[in-house]
């Protein structure tokens, strides 16, 4: 099932954005994928193969899960897609099982990956370990340093973590380094991306992929009994793949009102922003003409959110022009406004979410909405990376004095 209304032009085009601004040496790397993945993910073998390994490895369908605490709150009726159920704890292994079985079927022998904060490295480790594929992952030094548990996760995996050393230490100069060894290794590598960012076909290709939360969406609404399409469908953007997932199949439908929300940090007209949308301008970033942070000069701006997922200067191209479009739209949420939904979806439903996830929880609050419509969360992962975060939140907090009333 594939939605035209958000295929990009043969040139990887969603309008002015998207496309393939890539140096002349990586050119036959990004052809060679452009000219097989679109009949690789329509085959009818890797779609049985992939389908497999979602549900049997990753354990898909997810649960989409009514809400009935939060919903009894806010006076909607709001279902939570629970990719933090996901192998691996969010969204991102269904991107990476694809991408290591296309790897698989154009004969690749080695993985190379970036990662920020580690959890795109652990997802790769993790489909390289089962797909028995060596596994290279850059990840700034910085970064290193601050996520030592995830290179610990990637080194058990059997993936090769190379810290790098050079410029910010950090996820963009990992990105950097990964292209640079792609560039020196083009016959054997594939270069698995994390998000809808990239040279084009990596946002088109990771769009698809993430599309079944989606397709899954729609089938559950209608075992659940709701008619009609959802008032509302509500996820946080970084890349944006988890949002394009959730997005896929109600774009366009004249229905159905999608929000992504930005990570605003300490606000979106502060210095400290990661709200490429609401704040950026368009240009150029890892091949991809999009919505950036960048200063007078086209330099790249230092970012700034509470959660890593969404400390990123740019966006998937598709955001930028589904934004345009009027197709979507993309409100900033503050890192203390997304404290607080974490700890209110924790209170209300037991369910502690990932801080990128718990920003598209905050959009409860900012979007407006009739009683009673059908509002879908996309929840992309789970807290338990997060609880370092979350502890010096807790302290202070403490609980109110006056039980609450007894729920369900
Ligand atoms: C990586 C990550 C994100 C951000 O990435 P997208 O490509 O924007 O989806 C969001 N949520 C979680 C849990 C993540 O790990």
């Amino acid at each position: 099932m594939e939605n035209m209304e958000i295929s990009p032009d043969d040139r990887g085009f969603y309008g002015q954005y998207g496309g393939s601004y890539i140096p002349e040496l990586l050119w036959a790397n990004v052809e060679e994928l452009r000219e097989c993945y679109r009949s690789v993910l329509s085959d009818e073998i890797y779609k049985a193969e992939l389908e497999k390994l979602l549900k049997n490895y990753g354990g898909r369908p997810t649960p989409l899960y009514l809400a009935e605490n939060l919903s009894r709150e806010t006076g909607a009726r709001v279902y939570l897609k629970r990719e933090d159920l996901c192998h691996t704890g969010s969204h991102k292994l269904n991107n990476v099982l694809g991408q290591a079985l296309l790897a698989v079927k154009m004969g690749k022998k080695h993985i190379i990956a970036e990662t920020g904060a580690g959890q795109h490295g652990v997802a790769t480790a993790t489909a390289c370990a089962l797909m028995n594929l060596p596994c290279t992952v850059f990840m700034g030094k910085k970064d290193t340093m601050r996520q030592k548990l995830n290179v610990t996760r990637m080194e058990m995996l059997g993936a090769t973590v190379v810290p790098v050393d050079s410029g910010s230490r950090t996820l963009k100069d990992a990105t950097n380094e990964a292209i640079r060894h792609w560039i020196n290794n083009p016959d054997d590598t594939y270069y698995l991306i994390g998000s809808t960012i990239g040279p084009h076909p990596y946002p088109d290709l990771v769009t698809r992929l993430q599309s079944v939360i989606s397709r899954e969406t729609i089938s559950q609404l209608r075992d659940a009994g709701e008619k009609g399409e959802p008032g509302h469908v509500l996820a946080c953007v970084g890349g944006g793949s988890n949002a394009a997932g959730a997005f896929y199949h109600f774009i366009g439908n004249g229905k159905t009102k999608l929000t992504g929300a930005e990570a605003a940090g300490e606000g979106v007209d502060s210095e400290k922003t990661a709200a490429s949308i609401n704040r950026g301008s368009t240009g150029v970033i890892h091949g991809s003409m999009t919505l950036l942070l960048q200063n007078g000069d086209g330099q790249v701006l230092e970012t700034h959110s509470i959660s890593a997922g969404l400390d990123y200067p740019g966006i998937g191209p598709v955001h930028a022009w589904l934004n345009e479009k009027g197709l979507a739209q993309y409100l900033p949420v503050t890192d203390s406004e997304a404290i607080e939904a974490a700890f209110r979806l924790t209170e209300t439903e037991g369910i502690i979410p990932a801080l990128e996830s718990a920003h598209a929880v905050a959009l409860l609050e900012k979007i407006t909405f009739e009683p009673g419509s059908v509002i879908v969360i996309c929840l992309s992962g789970r807290g338990d990376k997060d609880m370092e975060t979350y502890s010096t939140y807790f302290e202070g907090r403490g609980r109110s004095d006056t039980p609450k009333q007894q729920k369900v």
